[in-house]
């Protein structure tokens, strides 16, 4: 059996039926049916061997990986995920990576109850693109450029714990299996808060390159400023134990591939916020305020502190 083969068995043949999906994996094209009224969001992304992980990474870390990406941008619009296309890039010789990779992939689609409609396989280097199509009720997508002025800015989870993951794959402080390592490698989109936060937040972005240069996109779209506090900012107690906390904070600002959302709130709808985050297993964090102006300035007990502006570079130093 070749890849190509695999596909078939691995892809088409396990692709969960969905309702909605009137024509799936095998013909020329997907025929789908979305709900009446619903507005559909639509997000694509690429992930490269060598510049977006590493040569080496396990497929099944890389099948979740391709999903995942892709999940968290449908979150961070708030619109819940119906189905996706699947194009991939693969060597000569993989079948066994294949497997590996499709269960992966289909543990997150599980989860979350996606379909694959269809997709496409080629010869060539690693790399591998996923399409995902998510619904959103009528003029409810939150967007970047929404936010106010005085609201309060929030964080899901915690930031750094995937920089501080790949920083351990690749100075050896971790073996596999390391809890760190797998926040890297297996990020969980916030694919349920995201869709929480319909008629709460007034802006949102997902946080793939970094919490300081994300948050400057989301402050920037909306032609606001900011003013945050490092010491409420939630770190991973594991990274601040590993790396102590100065490179922990280095890590929440400025590390990459968190997936965690960072959004904004007016004050009227803080009440409502706490009581839908009460059930979520990450939590929220309050990390700051937005103000009139531009840009955003952090503050270290009553003091201005420098965050930089350097934001995540891929381990390669890579653009992506
Ligand atoms: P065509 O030449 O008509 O594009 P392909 O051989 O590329 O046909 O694909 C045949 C069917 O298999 C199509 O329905 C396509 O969507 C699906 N397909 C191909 N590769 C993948 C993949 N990696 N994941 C999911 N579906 C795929
Ligand atoms: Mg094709």
């Amino acid at each position: 059996v070749d890849e190509f083969e695999l596909i078939d068995r691995y892809f088409a043949a396990r692709s969960v039926p969905r309702e909605d999906v009137r024509l799936g994996i095998g013909d020329d094209a997907a025929i789908v049916c979305p709900a009446a009224g619903a507005e559909l969001a639509i997000a694509t992304d690429t992930i490269v061997e060598g510049t977006h992980f590493p040569s080496g990474t396990p497929a099944r870390a890389v099948g979740h990986r391709c999903l995942a990406v892709n999940l968290s941008d449908l979150a961070a619009m708030g619109a819940s995920p119906l189905w996706c296309t699947l194009a991939l890039s693969l060597p000569r010789g993989a079948p066994e990576w294949v497997g590996e990779f499709a269960d992966g992939f289909w543990a997150l689609a599980a989860e979350h109850d996606v379909a694959l409609v269809g997709g496409d396989t080629v010869r060539g280097p690693l790399s591998v693109t996923v399409t995902v199509h998510g619904r959103v009720a009528p003029h409810a997508a939150i967007r970047r450029d929404g936010a106010g002025v005085d609201q309060a800015i929030y964080v899901t989870g915690a930031t750094g714990s995937a920089a501080a993951g790949l920083a351990s794959l690749r100075d050896g402080r971790a073996a596999a299996g390391d809890e760190l390592i797998d926040r890297f490698l297996y990020p969980a989109p916030r694919v349920r808060e995201g869709c929480g936060l319909a008629a709460i937040a007034t802006a949102m972005i997902d946080v793939s390159d970094g919490l300081h240069v994300d948050l400057e996109r989301l402050l920037e779209a909306s032609g606001v400023g900011a003013l945050l506090d490092v010491e409420s900012l939630p770190l991973d107690a594991s990274v601040v134990e590993r790396y102590g906390r100065e490179r922990a904070l280095d890590f929440a600002l400025h590390g990459g591939d968190d997936y965690e959302l960072c959004f904004t709130v007016p004050a009227a709808r803080e009440a409502a916020l706490r009581e839908r985050a009460a059930g979520w297993a990450c939590g929220i964090a309050c990390i700051g305020r937005t103000r009139a102006g531009s840009g955003l300035a952090w503050r270290e007990a009553g003091r201005a502190r420098t965050a930089g502006a350097c934001g995540f570079r891929h381990f390669d130093g890579g653009a992506g």
